[in-house]
């Protein structure tokens, strides 16, 4: 990382000494620098300088009597959100080591010891500076990866809904259900209740898309999509599970009640006028259902016999409810 160096006429030192010929001393040597300088003789003038002015650094004396010392100043503008981030640099006489601990403490980056040695004022002067414009760049950084990572989430977060859902009708896919079906299995396992599976294919379907084009076939899939989104409790689930088929999961349900369900959805369907374009529609589906009432039982199995009932119910006609033999426990 490189940040973009100040040049020196554009950094402000806030200077804070109670003594003139201090000031003095410290107007030389920075102002040589190019640095623009600003000045205060007490803690007070201090706190209003630096609220006012934002400098970029601050050279704070730590006696300047009678009022506030270079401590409290110090405290008082760590306390302010304006000023919070501005470094301090201790001046001081005092050179026991207790006084700079407690310049370190109150929120100083660092000291410099009276009477001034100007290189070294100045290295620290300006490492201050730089270190100042690093933390500042990084501060933007990590800004920006934030927001990077906040979109990356986001965009993960899509794409997972995506590869769950199927385009056209916004039901969940074929994956999806499959996953839903399996954490029902294990769900049987605690509470021992079955759950019904409803297969169902659109009754010549193929004639809609070959009679009126591939438009039709798509509106007459979104409407039933919707209608039968429309017909079912909050705890139940839907999947487009092929062409113009659609499966079912009704947890905590016997196969008599999803067979009454299904036989609902039959007729709501079957009864509907479906308006494309300029045309009044009529569709039909036929309808398999078969339950899974062990959390030992094969997934595929299940959807099979759902199938297999599906099947004969075309077979006898289409725009039939047809349910699995295996109805023993009901
Ligand atoms: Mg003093």
């Amino acid at each position: 990382m490189n940040p973009e160096m100040k040049r020196e006429d554009d950094v402000t030192i806030l200077v804070v000494d109670d003594h003139p010929m201090n000031l003095r001393v410290l107007l030389d040597s920075l102002q040589e620098e190019g640095f623009r300088i600003l000045i205060a003789r007490n803690g007070e003038g201090a706190l209003r300088q630096a609220t006012l002015a934002l400098p970029d650094i601050i050279l704070l004396d730590v006696m300047m009597p009678p009022g506030i010392d270079g401590f409290e100043t110090c405290r008082r503008l760590k306390q302010q959100d304006a000023t919070k981030d501005i470094p301090v640099i201790f001046m001081t006489a005092l050179s026991d080591t207790i006084n700079k601990v407690t310049g370190f403490e109150v929120g100083g980056v660092d000291y410099v010891t009276k009477p001034f040695d100007r290189a070294e004022l100045l290295a620290r002067v300006k490492a201050h500076l730089a270190l100042q414009r690093y933390q500042r760049e990084l501060a933007i950084t990590n800004q920006k990866l934030r927001q990077m990572n906040e979109a990356l989430l986001e965009s993960q977060k899509q794409l997972e809904i995506a590869a769950r859902t199927d385009p056209l009708t916004h039901l969940s896919n074929r994956r999806d259900m499959i996953e839903k079906i399996e954490m029902e299995k294990v769900r049987i396992k605690r509470h021992h209740k079955p759950f019904t599976l409803i297969l169902c294919d659109i009754d010549n379907f193929k004639m809609f898309n070959d009679t009126f084009g591939h438009d039709c076939g798509d509106f007459i899939l979104v409407s039933i999509a919707n209608m039968m989104r429309a017909m079912i409790r909050e705890q139940d689930q839907l999947a487009r599970w092929g062409g113009e088929e659609f499966l079912f999961l009704l947890p905590e349900t016997n196969l008599k009640s999803g067979a009454i369900v299904a036989e609902k959805i039959r007729k709501a369907i079957a009864d509907y006028h479906f308006e494309y374009k300029t045309h009044v529609l009529s569709v039909t589906m036929t309808f398999g259902v078969s339950i899974c009432q062990t959390h030992t039982i094969d997934i595929d199995d299940c959807i099979k016999q759902a199938d297999r009932a599906l099947y004969n119910g075309k077979h006898a006609g289409k725009n039939l409810v047809f349910q699995t033999k295996q109805a023993a426990v009901d």
